[in-house]
């Protein structure tokens, strides 16, 4: 746990705009390493502390035969290091042999620290200075033994292949304007994972019947191609929906449940867009209860170790974030027009999986609650889906038209 809450700190602490047009400039600008960065012994080990003039996208990676510590930024003027030694004004330890850089792939440059044997990583991370607009990063590392270090490690390949183009550091493929959104629906659950079940109804039946019939409505709507992540009774990993989602090239993702509370009392719609701090206990057991299906079923969400791929995630969510609250108002004032039902608290955030790709618009409805007798029943109600579908379709052509709207205006 304590390497998660490192990965949520990095992620808060590595946030930084991008809305203004300014801060874009200086963005693009080329990072330089400024004073203040040092190599320290600590203990067995090192500590890497670099200052930078901005903060910049950064990965950290441990490559074997021989030992390396590998840091690549998007990206970074090294030239106030001696290139043949940049220890010379790093300082030395003995835990690392030698220090090199270089660009690496385009857009991106690269610090290979040679380890004098095995190393494991500490702690990593960025921080910002509001005022200096400076950042610092942290690397700090120690002796494990071969196997730990191995289970660390990455092929050499794999540190090419790994780095995003340079220059995309959003990750946002620019959208052609005039082609069709491509909207991936996900219903929940499914296979040995039910989701609720009330009646004799299985919430994994249920959204398979409404995510068909929204599909069927969106091809007919002008503008929208549509792509399930299951469209039929199969257990689909919440990683592999979102793998799914990135594979068609989604340009919004739209999970769909109709969960049970235990208390029983909570009724209509809900809208969720993600948060690392859920809106409320309801919410947050919602989330937990949906990772742990996953979880039971064998799948290893845990491989987090990859702390610093976080960072360009968190660039690209400052670029998402805005664009998905917008679709969730669009989908709440819909659906009050057309299906009159929301929950008493109709726009909520909570962390759930699901909704984790950083650079995909993701929402999860929940069009009611089993739990709910009558949300129950109306979800049952081709009458009742069919205006939940209207509202739904709806929404989703109001976003398309800010979004049609915006995409001269956003940053590529
Ligand atoms: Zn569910």
């Amino acid at each position: 746990m304590a390497g998660l809450r490192l990965w949520c700190a990095i992620l808060s602490l590595a946030m930084w705009p991008l809305a203004a047009p300014a801060q874009q400039a200086s963005f693009s600008a080329l990072a330089r390493i400024l004073p203040g960065s040092v190599l320290t012994v600590q203990g067995a080990g090192a500590e890497l502390v670099l200052t930078l003039s901005q903060p910049v996208p950064f990965r950290v990676r441990l490559v074997d035969a021989p030992p390396r510590l590998v840091i690549d930024f998007q990206e970074v003027d090294f030239a106030a290091l001696p290139a043949a030694d940049p220890g010379a004004v790093l300082g030395r330890a003995g835990a690392v042999q030698a220090i090199r850089y270089g660009p690496a792939d385009a857009g991106w440059s690269r610090l290979v620290l040679e380890l004098s044997g095995p190393q494991g990583i500490d702690a990593a991370a960025m921080t910002t200075d509001a005022v200096s607009g400076q950042a610092v990063v942290r690397i700090g590392f120690s002796p494990v033994d071969a196997t730990a270090f191995a289970t660390k490690a990455v092929p050499e390949s794999a540190l090419f292949a790994d780095l995003p183009a340079g220059g995309q550091a959003a990750g946002l493929p620019p959208r052609v304007p005039g082609k069709p959104l491509i909207v991936v629906l996900d219903p929940g659950h499914g296979g040995i994972d039910p989701g609720a079940e009330r009646d004799g109804q299985r919430e994994a039946d249920l959204m398979l019947t409404f995510a068909r019939e929204l599909r069927d409505a969106l091809r007919r709507t002008e503008g929208f191609d549509v792509v399930l992540t299951r469209d039929e009774d199969v257990f689909v990993s919440l990683e592999g929906r979102i793998r799914l989602a990135r594979a068609a090239g989604a340009d919004v993702f739209l999970s769909l449940h109709a969960d049970a509370l235990p208390d029983g009392g909570a009724t209509g719609a809900t809208v969720y867009t993600l948060a690392e701090e859920a809106s409320d206990a309801a919410a947050a057991a919602l989330a937990e209860r949906h990772d742990r299906a996953d979880l039971l079923a064998g799948v290893d969400l845990t491989d987090q170790d990859d702390l610093i791929a976080s960072v360009l995630m968190s660039i690209a969510r400052t670029e998402t974030t805005p664009r998905t609250d917008a679709l969730a108002n669009h989908l709440v004032a819909a659906i009050r027009e057309n299906a009159g039902r929301m929950h008493r608290r109709p726009r909520q955030m909570a962390g759930f999986s699901v909704l984790k790709a950083p650079d995909i618009p993701s929402i999860l409805l929940e069009l009611g609650f089993m739990s709910s007798p009558r949300d129950l029943a109306a979800l049952q109600e081709v009458e009742w889906r069919g205006r939940m579908v209207q509202s739904v379709v709806s929404a989703l052509q109001r976003w398309a038209d800010d979004e049609a709207a915006s995409v001269g205006l956003r940053r590529r």
